[in-house]
């Protein structure tokens, strides 16, 4: 038995980011960039007005002649000579023997005769070269999140295409003679399958989509053909029930036939005691005790992490606060223990029904509070760790 911290450690250290695709600039929003990305010119890439003007060879005289005109996006070359203005807009290229741009509004005009009202410092209004970015500087990192900002900012590099890390696709089996599609009445000694449901949508809330779900039935013939097509399709899989040491459960000894190696099982936690965690090359495997808490436990601290990392994202734990406890708490069992809780902003409130085979409180908790396995006594106004959950209470 390790403890969920050795656990925890485990899963960080073996778990990188492996699948990587170039997609279309406007198909990355939210996703991961999975390369350093070098711009491939300077911007601006030619000495730009910033104002609409008159670009002119800065002086101490207040009069000029009008030449000539640039409008945003010509390609010749004007040519200034000192107390001449060339009429710009912004955007325009600038005549290179331009140094400053006076803005409109600054500016008497009679005919082809300028004259400055109020000039503005050397080299006003002239965006120079690189101003923004130098060709070759790296001007996104690997790991950056890609959101409408960054897109814009790559396509005014010209870029099209960015290589993204995908998303892990993920297998769900959920394993027990004992399990009934909800819809119709209970069959006598069954129960309604709810683990998959459960997870398929955790899953969707994290943006992965890429699911298929596998049952088998609690015979080891069962388990190694559903876990054998599971891993077929999958980069993750996740396995419901059948890890415990009863007689029918088989997953386990149908993970050694698959050779999926055991990284860790069983931790010194509750729920989720005999969770198992293996690996088989690039791939990875969750056994979760059957219990709907424990599975939900285990998915938040452990799955998710490395479905984020799997990802690429750099921050892939979920959010701890510190909070006051509204609730004197004994942890007698020498175990880390999570525990369903509900957050007001203020305290937080550890609910009635703790046990791994109940959600009625996860469903209305938002903090799993974490006691550590040394921690016997919590008394009311203790700071305790919570770990937050998205999309639960309010
Ligand atoms: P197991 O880990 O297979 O011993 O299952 C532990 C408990 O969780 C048992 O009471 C099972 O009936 C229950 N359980 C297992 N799988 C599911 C599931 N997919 N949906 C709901 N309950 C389940
Ligand atoms: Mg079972």
């Amino acid at each position: 038995m390790i403890s969920v911290q050795q656990a925890l450690h485990i899963i960080d250290t073996t778990v990188v980011p492996n699948r990587i695709k170039k997609v279309k600039i406007a198909k990355s929003l939210g996703c991961i960039l999975a390369e350093d990305i070098t711009a491939p010119i300077h911007m601006p890439s030619f000495r730009q007005s910033a104002m609409d003007g008159y670009a002119i060879i800065w002086s101490e005289s207040a009069k000029y002649t009008l030449t000539d005109e640039a409008k945003a996006g010509d390609a010749q070359d004007l040519s200034l000579k000192p107390f001449e203005a060339v009429r710009i807009f912004t955007g325009a290229k600038v005549p290179d023997q331009a140094d400053t741009v006076v803005m409109q509004e600054h500016v008497s005009k009679i005919e082809h005769d300028l004259s400055i009202n109020i000039m503005p410092n050397k080299g006003a209004n002239v965006r120079p070269i690189g101003e923004q970015v130098k060709e070759g500087d790296i001007v996104l990192k690997k790991g950056s999140v890609l959101n409408e900002a960054a897109i814009g900012f790559l396509s005014g590099l010209g870029l099209t295409k960015v290589a993204i890390y995908l998303p892990p696709k993920i297998s769900i089996l959920v394993t027990g003679n004992e399990l009934q599609k909800p819809g119709k009445p209970l069959k006598p000694g069954k129960i309604y399958e709810s683990n998959a449901v459960m997870l398929q949508t955790a899953l969707k809330r994290f943006g992965i989509n890429d699911i298929k779900t596998f049952k088998a039935k609690d015979t080891l013939k069962a388990t190694r053909k559903s876990i054998k097509k599971a891993l077929k399709f999958s980069d993750i899989v996740l396995i419901s029930g059948g890890i415990s040491v009863g007689d029918y459960d088989f997953v386990k000894e149908a993970l050694d036939k698959n050779h999926v190696d055991e990284m860790f099982y069983r931790l010194n936690q509750k729920p989720g005691k005999p969770l198992w965690f293996g690996k088989k090359d690039h791939q990875f495997v969750f056994a979760l005790p059957g219990n709907p808490a424990s599975v939900l436990t285990c998915f938040y601290v452990y799955v998710l992490p490395i479905l984020k990392k799997f990802s690429g994202l750099t921050a892939y734990h979920l959010p701890q606060i510190q909070a006051k406890s509204a609730t004197a708490f004994k942890n007698t069992t020498g175990k880390t223990l999570f525990l369903k809780a509900y957050y007001n902003g203020e305290d937080v409130t550890i609910l009635q029904g703790q046990q791994s085979s109940m959600l009625h409180a996860f469903a209305s908790s938002n903090v799993l509070v974490k006691i550590p396995e040394n921690l016997e006594n919590i008394a009311i106004n203790d700071t305790i760790t919570c770990i937050k959950l998205d999309g639960h209470g309010s």
